[in-house]
């Protein structure tokens, strides 16, 4: 029973933080007048109890409902939850009995979640096991119940926060639909740089080895692809990897919006150095005003804390930026084993937490998620969209969805652009997308943030 009260403490903090990004001003006003009280089981309500949220510990629920979803419309938004609890005595449903969003006690100004989000939320943040992770360490999305079942489709905290806006206003007689109390996206968009140089050791030999493999295979365009490759990356090195940086830069000013870089280097990586400190050095130097930098946590980064404090120091000592955020290679993390070591480096702000094989909501949230770890300050600002991913074209239909569903209940979305992707002509399917990208995320109104953006409007909410 403690524990629930702790993920209840927990939820709601996380609800309130998220609530600032989600919403307006008008909307966030609302919202934070609102009252988050727990109660053991929703036929054992206390009548002195008025005008609050009621957050079931104990839920009663139909039997073998956990795993069934359900879908619902509010203001032409369609919800997905799961895991039903039981309607009170003479409470009414919203919008209907069948699939309901929430009950509610007219008469009595209460509301309750149709379903059990205290383990609709646990799902979501509780410990990953070994058995789910690739020989790397990576999550792999398929060996996940709830990600087969489709429940990381939709972020279920900025859901949550969408229906008890929307009960609220229903329940204080607002006639003006939801969708005027949200915000428009906000917008963070980083770019992990995983390589600045193209003639490094591994780099060519994987092209000598392609060459020959197209040469046996008679595929005379790959041929010339990869023997040009060769011969550039031994004379202009830094085309398409490090120079990149420049040039997405110079995009992002077209549309006034800002990123964050995120160097790999330090002196194991699983290879070896692909970039030594100096060249590291050199190209974050160059990185103008006003753009942020941080670091790409490497392979040994948290089995050996000397080497993530060392990289930090190194950056932190020679560049008159502050270094407060960065990201996993490869999406490496273990945020109940790892996120200590953040913290006490001085990380407030973490993007690792994603899934690198699919797209999906891993932590249902998109926007920052507090660590159970009272002690722990970093926030969690889940990556949603990484290159490869959604511009996969296998992907874009679930893009699309996502990315509209987010519009409409607002949120943080996070993008993730590799230098080595946006213009390289080993790579042309993706040459030209991160400029649409860039433009269509303007056409609709984001609002583009740094790391610390969001860790300065989350900290009053933190202590
Ligand atoms: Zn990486």
């Amino acid at each position: 029973m403690e524990s629930k009260i702790k993920i209840f403490i927990l939820l709601i903090k996380n609800l309130k933080i998220l609530s600032k990004f989600q919403f307006n001003d008008k909307g966030f006003s609302i919202f934070s007048k609102i009252k988050f009280i727990h109660i053991n089981d929703q036929n054992n309500i206390s009548s002195k109890l008025k005008s609050a949220i009621l957050i079931p510990l104990n839920p009663i629920k139909s039997k073998n409902q956990e795993k069934n979803s359900w879908e619902a419309n509010i203001d032409g938004v369609d919800i997905i939850l799961w895991d039903k609890i039981l309607k009170p005595n003479k409470w009414y449903s919203f919008p209907s009995n069948e699939n309901p969003l929430f009950y509610f006690h007219p008469k009595r100004n209460l509301i309750l979640p149709s379903w059990d989000i205290i383990s609709s939320f646990q799902l979501f943040i509780k410990g990953e096991n070994n058995k789910n992770k690739d020989k790397l360490g990576r999550i792999i999305s398929n060996k996940i119940e709830y990600h087969n079942l489709k429940l990381d489709k939709q972020p279920h905290l900025n859901n949550a926060n969408f229906i008890f806006l929307k009960a609220t206003l229903l329940i204080n007689k607002f006639s003006e639909p939801v969708n005027k109390f949200i915000s428009p996206i906000k917008l963070i968009i980083s770019h992990d740089i995983d390589l600045l140089r193209a003639n490094d050791f591994l780099s060519q030999s994987i092209r000598i080895y392609r060459l020959f493999k197209s040469l046996i295979k008679l595929n005379f365009r790959d041929v010339r692809k990869y023997f040009s490759g060769f011969i550039r990356a031994i004379f202009f090195p830094y085309r398409n990897y490090g120079n990149s940086i420049f040039g997405m830069i110079d995009i992002e000013r077209q549309y006034d919006y800002k990123s964050s870089f995120y160097f790999l280097f330090g002196k194991r990586g699983r290879y070896g150095p692909r970039s030594s400190e100096r060249e590291t050095l050199n190209f974050a130097r160059a990185i103008p005003e006003g753009w942020s930098i941080g670091l790409h946590y490497n392979f040994d980064s948290f089995k050996n804390d000397k080497s993530l404090r060392n990289q930090l120091i190194v950056l932190r000592r020679n560049l008159k930026k502050k270094v407060l955020s960065g990201r996993a290679h490869y999406f490496i993390f273990d945020l109940h084993k790892d996120a200590k070591l953040l913290n006490d480096c001085g990380i407030k702000i973490d993007e690792s937490l994603a899934w690198n094989d699919s797209l999906g909501f891993r932590f249902g949230i998109a926007g920052p998620l507090i660590h159970q770890n009272q002690n722990i300050n970093t926030l969690f600002v889940p990556t949603i969209f990484m290159d490869q991913l959604f511009w996969h074209s296998d992907n874009q239909v679930e893009f699309n969805l996502e990315y509209e569903h987010l519009k409409k209940v607002g949120g943080i979305a996070s993008f993730l652009i590799h230098n080595d992707i946006f213009f390289n002509e080993e790579q042309p399917l993706f040459i030209g997308k991160y400029q649409k990208l860039l433009r269509k995320l303007y056409e609709d109104d984001l609002i583009c943030c740094l790391p610390e953006d969001i860790y300065n409007i989350s900290k009053p909410f933190l202590s």
